[in-house]
């Protein structure tokens, strides 16, 4: 399946210079869906470690992380903005390039011990997938790969995360 083209480009969205990679266009492809989950889930299978939990960053990565779990027999776990989890949380202050966000998880979201996969819809600075990574230390869980449908290789995301198995299924 040729994801690109399935992939709509939008110019100068949500700000000017940046091109965003709007997936919902592949979503809405009978067999898109199925297509990037059946491949992340065959590259899952290459690793050392198999995932017992994927997380899922909001708000994209929880289109994809369940599916993903659904299909490993796994857990699912969502990090969330600030605010939105109900229960104790363990938080995590990261860098945007204009100000600053935080990440949170369940502090029992994951038994100890547990190998944990991150996925998010796209990696472009890796600041959003270093924060999350962050936040499974803190758990102290061990990861074991992260998974990408998009990867915009010019920012150099993957070098800012720890060295792990790094899975995207298509590179701008
Ligand atoms: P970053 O922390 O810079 O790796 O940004 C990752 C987050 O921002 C992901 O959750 C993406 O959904 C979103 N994002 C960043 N850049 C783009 C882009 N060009 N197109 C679509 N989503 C993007």
């Amino acid at each position: 399946m040729d994801l690109k083209a399935l992939i709509r480009d939008i110019p100068d969205f949500p700000q000017p210079g940046v091109i965003f990679r709007d997936i919902t266009t592949l979503l809405k492809e009978p067999k898109g869906l199925k297509y990037v989950i059946d491949s992340l889930a065959l590259e899952c299978e290459k690793l050392e470690n198999t995932p017992d939990y994927i997380i899922g960053i909001e708000s994209r990565g929880f289109i994809f992380a369940p599916a993903l779990a659904y299909h490993l027999d796994a857990g699912f776990v969502p990090v969330r903005k600030k605010g939105k989890l109900p229960a104790d949380v363990h938080s995590i202050e990261y860098q945007l390039e204009y100000g600053t966000d935080t990440l949170e998880i369940h502090q029992d979201a994951i038994p100890s011990g547990s190998k944990v996969m991150i996925v998010d819809d796209v990696i472009a600075t890796g600041g959003t997938a270093k924060a999350t990574s962050d936040l499974v230390q803190q758990i102290g869980s061990e990861l074991v790969a992260f998974g990408f449908i998009v990867e915009l290789t010019g920012l150099e995301g993957r070098k800012k995360l720890p060295d792990l198995p790094c899975i995207s299924l298509v590179e701008y």
